[in-house]
C-alpha cells in the first residue's frame, strides 16, 4: 500500500515539478530537488500533506508569474530572481520531509506533527504571498523595527498590503487543512494555522531585518542581498547581519517558527489535543 503510494506519489511530484520548470517557476536545480521533496510528502503522506504542499507551490508560483513584470525592475535588491533554486526549494520544503518521516514512521498516532506542517505550510504561503502581492503597495514600506520608511524591497520592510497579503495566503492554507482533515474542529483549525501563518511570516521579516546578512555595493551605493557580486559585476560587501544567514536560512527559520507556533497555539486553544489521536 505504501509502495504503491509512494511510486504514484514521486511521480506526480515529478510532473509538478518539470512543469514547474516549463512556466520558469523552478530552476533545473530547484526542480530536481522539489520532485525528491515532492516524492517524499506525497509518498509518505498521501493526500493531506500533499495538498498543502501543491496549494503553496501552485499559488505562489502562480502569483510570482502574474507579477513578475511589477517585481523587474526591484531583481536588483533581492538575491534570486523568480525562478527558484535547490536551496531555496528546500528551505521552503525540508521541514515537511522532517515532519512527514517522523508521522509515517516513529509516530503515526501523534497529531501535532501534521498541526506542526500546516503552520510551516501556512508560513511559507504567508510569507511568499507578502513579498509577491506586497512590491504592489503604493505605501513605502517601514522597517519593522523602528517603523522608519525603507526603501522597497528592503529585507524587513513591510506594508499594510504586504501583511493583508501574508494574512491571506496563512488563510488559504488554513483552509485547506480544515477540508482535509475533517476530523480536526473546523474553526480551530482555521484560527490557529491562520495565527501561526501570519506570526511566522511577520518572523520572516523581523528576522530578515536583524540577523540577515545584507551587503553593501560600494559601486552603486545601495543596500542588496547579493553576494559576493551585485549585479553591476563589482564585489559587494557585509553591511550588517551574519554572512551565513541568507535569505534561505531566513525562511527555513520561520517555518519552525510558524510550525512551533501552531503547535503551541493548538495547545493554548485545546487541551484534549495532547490526548487525541489522528484517525
Ligand atoms: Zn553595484
Amino acid at each position: 500500500m505504501l509502495t504503491t503510494q509512494i511510486i504514484i506519489g514521486s511521480l506526480l511530484a515529478a510532473l509538478i515539478s518539470y512543469l514547474g520548470w516549463r512556466f520558469r517557476a523552478l530552476a533545473i536545480s530547484g526542480a530536481l530537488v522539489a520532485t525528491i521533496i515532492g516524492g517524499v510528502i506525497f509518498g509518505l503522506g498521501g493526500l493531506s500533506w500533499a495538498m498543502l504542499l501543491v496549494t503553496f507551490f501552485i499559488s505562489s508560483s502562480g502569483l510570482s508569474h502574474i507579477f513578475s513584470l511589477r517585481k523587474t525592475k526591484l531583481s536588483e535588491k533581492f538575491t534570486k530572481g523568480s525562478q527558484r533554486d535547490w536551496a531555496q526549494v528546500l528551505a521552503n520544503g525540508s521541514l515537511g520531509v522532517l515532519l512527514v518521516i517522523t508521522h509515517v514512521f516513529f509516530y503515526p498516532d501523534q497529531l501535532w506533527l501534521w498541526i506542526a506542517y500546516a503552520g510551516a505550510m501556512a508560513t511559507i504561503n504567508a510569507d511568499t504571498w507578502a513579498t509577491e502581492l506586497g512590491v504592489l503597495s503604493t505605501q513605502q514600506p517601514r522597517f519593522i523595527i523602528t517603523g522608519q520608511k525603507v526603501e522597497c524591497g528592503t529585507s524587513g520592510g513591510i506594508t499594510f498590503l504586504g501583511t493583508f497579503a501574508s494574512l491571506g495566503g496563512a488563510v488559504f492554507i488554513a483552509l485547506v487543512t480544515a477540508f482535509f482533515t475533517p476530523q480536526l474542529d473546523f474553526s480551530l483549525t482555521i484560527i490557529v494555522i491562520s495565527l501561526a501563518g501570519l506570526t511566522g511570516s511577520l518572523l520572516d521579516s523581523l528576522l530578515g531585518a536583524t540577523v540577515q546578512g545584507i551587503y553593501e555595493c560600494l559601486h552603486c551605493a545601495v543596500e542588496t542581498e547579493r553576494h559576493p557580486r551585485h549585479t553591476c559585476g563589482k564585489k559587494t560587501l557585509l553591511s550588517h547581519g551574519w554572512f551565513w544567514f541568507n535569505n534561505d536560512v531566513v525562511n527555513f527559520v520561520s517555518s519552525i517558527g510558524g510550525a512551533a507556533i501552531a503547535v503551541l497555539f493548538w495547545y493554548c486553544f485545546d487541551y484534549s489535543f495532547w490526548l487525541s489521536t489522528q484517525e
